[in-house]
């Protein structure tokens, strides 16, 4: 495929007098990561793609379904066919609209121990994940290393969002010290309007391009709630860190240090994750041994089985979501009898 010129692809773009052809260059030359590339992660890294972000790094641990297609703009019934990992399936999409945008895609899920190769070189941070256990991750690791952080989290009719400049403005965990009460709900037990989504994804994109151009004092300083439904509005003054944060005054980074982190979480939509393996599996080993147990089919990324009711997904590296269960000790069981203990 020809590339498109670069002046006439931007050209839009560039005549708005804040960006202009110097602030296209520098958005060329920029670099992002997007962690979660679900609804809001999906619309951050479609916007953000085309406005000529040069590179975009994609984390995601989970595969595209049926239910995703509803609000997740990057994925379509063919990647939910075959259960495609998200990350992969946007890298390849956005290459069809934005060929010289340089996405590199990564299955895995952020953790204490992939999280310095998973967001170093950067020059900011997209948050698309839907639990305040990665948010609070990447707010110790954008803190300790002064790295900019956009909060972005949106729940059935309401969104919310903050720009974090480590040292400059408030952090979450000034903000909120502990997972705030009422937001641990998830899209499954609460539903989602796709255009609380795409709302809290436009202005999160919107807060990165200032940065990226070097629009500092047009960044908003506070923390924005808003309800596209009830039509509620607040804001919250994040001007200032707050004297005696964990993260940003007392550099205690609990969540750097990974305490207490479990080798099995509850991710939603009753399911269980499996992520203690850290070992390659030959999916075409695994197809044979499972063939006479239940129907299994795999293709380059991901291989699924299922065993009434449970349904089992397997990653290169050993991760696994056993979907069916919200009880640890049955997939665990589950994950040693058919893939190994
Ligand atoms: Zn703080």
């Amino acid at each position: 495929m020809q590339s498109l010129d670069f002046a006439e692809r931007y050209s839009r773009q560039v005549l708005f007098p804040p960006i202009g052809a110097e602030g296209q260059k520098q958005l060329a030359a920029a670099r992002v990561a997007i962690v979660g590339c679900g609804a809001t992660g999906s619309a951050l890294a479609s916007l953000l793609a085309r406005a000529g972000i040069g590179y975009l790094r994609i984390i995601d641990r989970d595969y595209v379904e049926p239910s995703n297609l509803q609000r997740q703009v990057l994925f379509d019934e063919a990647d939910a066919a075959e259960s495609l990992p998200k990350a992969i399936a946007a890298a390849r999409k956005i290459k069809g609209f934005n060929s010289e945008v340089s996405v590199e895609p990564h299955a895995a899920d952020l953790t204490p121990q992939n999280v310095e190769e998973l967001l170093s070189s950067v020059d900011v941070l997209l948050d698309g994940t839907d639990n305040f256990e990665t948010r609070y991750l990447m707010n110790d690791f954008a803190v300790s290393q002064g790295t900019p952080w956009i909060y972005a989290a949106a729940l059935a009719s309401y969104a919310v969002t903050m720009t974090v400049l480590p040292g400059e403005m408030a952090c979450l965990a000034c903000i909120f010290p502990d997972s705030p009460r009422g937001m641990v709900e998830t899209c499954d037990t609460s539903g989602i309007l796709n255009s609380a989504v795409t709302f809290v994804a436009s202005i999160a994109a919107t807060e990165a391009i200032k940065l990226l151009v070097g629009a500092r004092d047009k960044l908003r300083r506070t923390l924005l709630s808003y309800d596209v439904w009830a039509n509620d509005f607040a804001e919250i003054n994040t001007a200032k860190p707050r004297a005696g944060c964990r993260a940003c005054d007392l550099r205690d980074f609990v969540h750097l240090a990974g305490e207490g982190r479990p080798h099995i979480t509850l991710c939603g939509r009753n399911s269980v994750q499996i992520h203690e393996r850290q070992r390659p599996i030959d999916f075409d080993e695994v197809t044979r041994r499972l063939t006479p147990h239940g129907p299994v089919r795999h293709n380059e990324f991901v291989l699924k089985f299922w065993r009434e009711p449970y349904e089992l997904t397997l990653f290169p590296d050993g991760r696994a979501i056993i979907k069916g269960t919200t009880d640890t000790a049955v997939a665990r069981s589950l994950y040693a009898r058919y893939v190994g203990s």
